[in-house]
């Protein structure tokens, strides 16, 4: 399972307001994207839902239970950061494994979630390199296990492909669309790139300075976006 609520979610930071009261109801299983142009709040609101981010104002209700004040550790919701915040210094293997370790699981728990992850993620052969010595699709892919190995309900990527060059971007792509069949789990996806947006997501959250501009399938907003912001941001001919 993995539902979850924004129920008129509101951030303040001091006496500015940069959401200003978010309702969206995210399907269990849906992969669904936040696209809008910087600073419009995307972080902001994917940090709330994590809880690395205090909520102002509002709920957010996971599997019916209300988390708005819960730590991140206590929301079973895996945030998948860029691969430039893997461990320089641990394997591929203790990269995944740090949480599980963290945690205190016995090592043949670890090692055994390691091995599945890394055979949904392709990455058996190296589980014994650094980052250093992986590319950098290898490296978003060990950033994705970190996650897989905690069996969350969900998971949170903030722009995981913006520091991967062009082609890469495009295959990994495939691979998040690849996961996302594979692992039949909720994904919330934060970008700036309306073509990512449009190829990857079962629906996409259309966000200006806070607020939502519309919600719906990559056709639904294609076709008939509700205003000219959404129909310039999606490249829509309306
Ligand atoms: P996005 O991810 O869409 O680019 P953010 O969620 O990062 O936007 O930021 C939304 C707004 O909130 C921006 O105006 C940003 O400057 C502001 N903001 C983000 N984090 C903080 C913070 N810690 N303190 C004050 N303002 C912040
Ligand atoms: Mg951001």
């Amino acid at each position: 399972m993995g539902q979850i609520s924004l129920k008129a979610v509101e951030k303040w930071f001091g006496e500015v307001q940069v959401i200003k009261g978010v309702d969206l109801d995210i399907q269990d299983g849906e992969l669904i994207i936040f696209v809008g142009p910087s600073g419009c709040g995307k972080s902001t609101l994917l940090r709330m839902i994590s809880g690395l981010e205090e909520t102002s104002r509002g709920q957010i209700v996971l599997d019916g239970e209300d988390v708005t004040h819960k730590v991140p550790s206590e929301r079973e919701l895996s945030m998948v950061f860029q691969s430039y915040a893997l461990y320089p210094h641990l394997s591929v293997e203790d990269n995944m494994g740090f949480a599980l370790k963290t945690a205190g699981a016995p090592k043949s728990e670890i090692s055994e979630k390691v091995s599945r992850a890394a055979d949904t993620l392709q990455l058996n052969q190296y589980l014994d390199r650094r980052p250093k010595d992986l590319s950098g699709g290898q490296r978003q892919r060990v950033a994705i296990g970190r996650a897989i190995v905690r069996k969350p309900k969900g998971f949170l990527f903030d722009e995981p492909l913006s520091n991967l060059d062009a082609s890469l971007r495009v295959d990994m792509r495939f691979e998040i669309a690849r996961l996302h069949k594979a692992l039949e789990s909720t994904m919330v996806y934060v970008t700036h790139d309306q073509v990512e947006a449009m190829t990857l997501a079962d629906r996409i959250v259309v966000l200006k300075d806070g607020l939502i501009m519309q919600v719906g399938t990559p056709r639904e907003l294609y076709e008939s976006p509700d205003n000219v912001f959404v129909a310039q941001f999606i490249g829509s001919p309306k």
